[in-house]
């Protein structure tokens, strides 16, 4: 059986670019979530999200069709039973790259899934991360700061706590969490 490894850590952080690196360097399976919020700058349907309306979204949770789905700044996210199940009976390590309260629900349900809180050097590299990417409004951004504020203390849930100081380090460090599970 493969295992479930969950990462979070406040917007901005810089958890998608490591996640992309894990994955390209062949470690995990990753989730491809669903989402009701719209598409964010080069966003692809089915590539970084299944975009979908409320309806849509809400048809699926009546389905059972998540693993766990929460609400995060206004928007809907789920990760999708389906592709995890299989990939884990396959063998195969996924990742799942969810905010504190998916997390939670997960850690009760699995409670053998391994979770990783991936923290910024500083708030104030967080805020500039999170300025530079330029792919939201000053009001998502301040909706977003607030959350990291209060994700922030819930990283004492997490299996291991990782600094992104840069993103090499920050994903050799996550590599031997991996190795050594
Ligand atoms: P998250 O998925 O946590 O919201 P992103 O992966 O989108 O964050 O990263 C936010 C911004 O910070 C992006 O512009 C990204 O290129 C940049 N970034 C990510 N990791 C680092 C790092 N270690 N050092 C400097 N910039 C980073
Ligand atoms: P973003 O809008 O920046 O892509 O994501 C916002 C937050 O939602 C991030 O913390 C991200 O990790 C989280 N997220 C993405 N997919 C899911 C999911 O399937 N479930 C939960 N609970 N959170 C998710």
């Amino acid at each position: 059986m493969g295992k479930l490894f969950v990462v979070s850590g406040p917007a901005g952080t810089g958890k998608g670019t490591v996640v992309k690196e894990l994955i390209a360097r062949g470690v995990a399976e990753l989730s491809i979530s669903a989402t009701t919020r719209a598409p964010r700058g080069q966003e692809k349907n089915g590539i970084e999200y299944h975009f979908l309306q409320r309806e849509e979204f809400e048809k699926l949770i009546s389905e059972d069709g998540f693993l766990e789905y929460a609400e995060y700044c206004g928007n809907y996210y789920g990760s999708p039973k389906k592709p995890i199940d299989e990939w884990i009976s396959q063998g195969k390590n996924v990742i799942l790259e969810i905010e504190v309260q998916g997390y939670q629900k997960i850690k009760e349900k699995r409670p053998d899934c391994v979770g990783i809180f991936i923290m910024p050097p500083s708030l104030e590299e967080l805020e500039k991360r999170l300025r530079g990417r330029n792919t939201e409004t000053e009001e998502q951004i301040q909706k977003r700061l607030k959350r990291a504020g209060e994700e922030i203390p819930l990283s004492k849930l997490y299996d291991y706590v990782v600094v992104n100081d840069t993103v090499e380090k920050c994903a050799d460090e996550i590599e031997k969490i991996f190795d050594n599970i």
